[in-house]
């Protein structure tokens, strides 16, 4: 069972409005574990990508799950060094046998380097005309890096999967994803482990609302039309970061989370990130 509210992307296909990520959670029995722990507790949305070195264990839980494939939605990622028209179908094959599935529910570019992208995501749409994929989209794209992909594509992107949080609220982005009818999506959306989820706002926030400062977070995202997508190997983090649809904060509590803003990048910045970029 589960009780995550279903959102709609823009072609019209359905997406639950809150996923399990699973960067740097180890292959084998550690990835396994957490993606059956997370189904169990209702997660119907997987984030994986080709660099985590993972997708064989995710693939392998979704089958153990005993869910039928159509009822998860799994993502995964072109990396950056598979960029490129002929090599994203070589790299999207890969992914396909290591996650055991003959389609993948939405397959993102995972930054967008210095000058691969529009022929990458020529590629990408070729794969969503061919009904391999159900969506397609990007990550880690700037207003500039969109502006450029849409005037040189025909599809508008699906989704833009960033670093959003209560440090980074990204405005500027959300705001022109609304506008474009692209999905926001955010990653480290409980700051990585690196920001401060005791700060006193979000401690007396939880204290008001009964819940914890995370469930408090993700709620904010979620009221705020953004797609999350937490991260846990820690069996009771992963129910508690599900258990969020049973509140709603005020409107002036979302306006004191969004005043926590410092445009504070926890991680790289993608106009510089060219790792595994030649
Ligand atoms: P998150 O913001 O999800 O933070 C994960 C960290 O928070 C872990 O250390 C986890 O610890 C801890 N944590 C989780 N739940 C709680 C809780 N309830 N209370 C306290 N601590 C908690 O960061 P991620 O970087 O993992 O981002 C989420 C997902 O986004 C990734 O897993 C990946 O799928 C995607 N991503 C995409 C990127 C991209 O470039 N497109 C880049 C980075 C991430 P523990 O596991 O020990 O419980």
């Amino acid at each position: 069972m589960t009780n995550v509210p279903i959102w709609k992307l823009n072609n019209g296909i359905e997406i639950p409005s809150l996923g399990f990520g699973v960067f740097k959670v180890k292959e084998g029995d550690e990835v396994f574990r957490s993606v059956l722990e997370a189904l169990e507790a209702g997660y119907r949305l997987i984030d994986t990508a080709a660099i985590y070195g993972n997708e064989e264990g995710v693939g392998r839980a979704i089958k153990a799950s005993g869910l039928k494939r159509e009822e998860i939605f799994l993502t995964t990622k072109l990396w950056n060094t598979d960029q490129g028209y002929d090599s994203v179908f070589e790299a999207f094959e890969t992914s396909l046998k290591k996650l055991d599935t003959d389609y993948v529910d939405l397959y993102l570019i995972h930054w967008p380097g210095k000058d691969k992208f529009v022929e990458s995501y020529k590629a990408l749409e070729k794969l969503y005309s061919d009904k391999k994929v159900r969506a397609i989209g990007v990550c880690n794209f700037h207003i500039h890096h969109l502006e450029e992909l849409m005037a040189e594509t025909e599809i508008v992107p699906a989704m833009n999967q960033i670093e959003l949080h209560p440090l980074m609220n990204q405005r500027d982005i959300l705001d022109f994803c609304k506008d474009k009818g692209i999905q926001v999506e955010a990653w480290g959306p409980l700051m990585q482990g690196k920001g401060d989820l005791e700060a006193e706002l979000f401690v007396s926030l939880g204290n008001k609302y009964g819940k914890s400062p995370a469930q408090i977070i993700l709620r904010w995202h979620h009221q705020n039309g953004v797609l999350a997508i937490p991260k846990s190997v820690t069996p009771s983090r992963i129910k508690e970061n599900i258990d969020i649809f049973d509140f709603e904060l005020t409107e002036e509590d979302m306006k004191k989370i969004d005043a926590h803003n410092e445009n504070r990048r926890l991680s790289a910045d993608p106009d510089t990130f060219m790792n595994g970029f030649e």
